[in-house]
């Protein structure tokens, strides 16, 4: 392991941006300890994403979307393989049981694993046509399955398997807890990552862009929740540069996303309240440890740590 201080910004990249760094840092106070030492605990991976603590293992597991496998990371302790091939998982998150839910570009599906160590496919289809390649997945507090479904996975070659889109759009689904899908939102260009507030009566959703006329909508967007519907949706944040991808919120419903230089951090009412520096982008986050106070940062070919003084929410039953 090696660690870095955020006050130190010992890399090139980090040395360039370091005026807005110092200056975004400060609305961290309330997350991150002074001198904070940020930990690079894998730096093997290829485009490391869907971070996610599961304390059965007392680990945190992720996917390497790329190289098609997916890595444990015992608290403390030094990586393993934990599946090899992975069918390019990518977004992974828990359901109350604890049983680990998984988004795979290849096959185009959402499947969860069984304590026997099968797996249950939870959405393959809708209308008929298969899906794109599920990129992120939240469980709601009633137990439906929300997830996000853009063409990454089959329009890179390096993500999944190219072929033609089944489906009219990339979409936001909600897969409902007797199995049946429905689309939620309609009209991202390419919706990606997604998290609840910690009441569970708001998804903000990350549009990572795409748009066919060329434009790059960098918006993080906000809706109401109630019903399995969603409602009232409004833009939340708006990147400057690079796109959001993944998103979490804390216990007290600062919002979190990885993005093109960092982790960048939102108050509840959208307010910028700074950033976390990494070397290139940030695909996303979790928050884990014994404590769940750690906050796991996948970037680009690494994954980092940081201790905070926050914890990570979770969606009431
Ligand atoms: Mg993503």
């Amino acid at each position: 392991m090696t660690a870095h201080s955020l006050t130190r910004r010992p890399f090139l990249g980090l040395m360039l941006l370091a005026p807005f760094a110092a200056r975004a840092a400060d609305g961290l106070a309330a997350i991150l300890a002074p001198g904070a030492q940020v930990r690079t605990l894998y730096a093997d991976g290829e485009w490391c994403e869907g971070p996610v603590w599961v304390p059965a293992l007392n680990s945190l597991v992720f996917s390497d979307v790329r190289r098609n496998r997916m890595i444990r990371i015992p608290d403390g302790g030094a990586p393993v393989t934990f599946r090899d091939p992975s069918d390019n998982a990518n977004g992974n998150t828990l359901d109350a049981q604890g049983r680990l839910i998984t988004c795979q570009h290849r096959t185009g599906r959402v499947v969860r694993q069984e304590p026997d160590g099968t797996f249950t496919v939870l959405a393959e289809r809708f209308r008929g046509g298969r899906l794109n390649s599920p990129n992120d997945a939240v469980v709601a507090g009633d137990g439906a399955i929300w997830f996000t479904d853009p063409t990454y996975g089959i329009t890179q070659g390096s993500e999944g398997e190219p072929r033609a889109s089944e489906q009219a759009g990339s979409f936001v689904y909600r897969r409902a807890p007797d199995g049946t899908l429905a689309a939620v939102a309609t009209d991202f260009h390419q919706p990606n990552g997604l998290s609840f507030s910690p009441d569970g009566r708001v998804l903000y959703v990350a549009e990572s862009g795409g748009a066919p006329d060329g434009a790059m909508p960098r918006t993080i967007r906000a809706f109401d929740v109630a019903g399995g519907r969603l409602s009232n949706g409004r833009v939340f944040a708006r990147l400057e540069a690079g796109v959001p991808d993944g998103l979490k919120t804390d216990t007290d419903g600062r919002l979190y996303a990885g993005t093109g230089d960092g982790v960048r951090v939102w108050s509840p009412d959208g307010t910028f309240l700074g950033r976390i520096p990494t070397e290139g982008p940030c695909a996303n986050i979790a928050f884990g440890g014994p404590d769940g106070r750690r906050l796991y940062i996948c970037a680009g070919p690494k994954v980092l740590a940081v201790e905070t003084r926050v914890r990570g929410a979770r969606v009431p039953a």
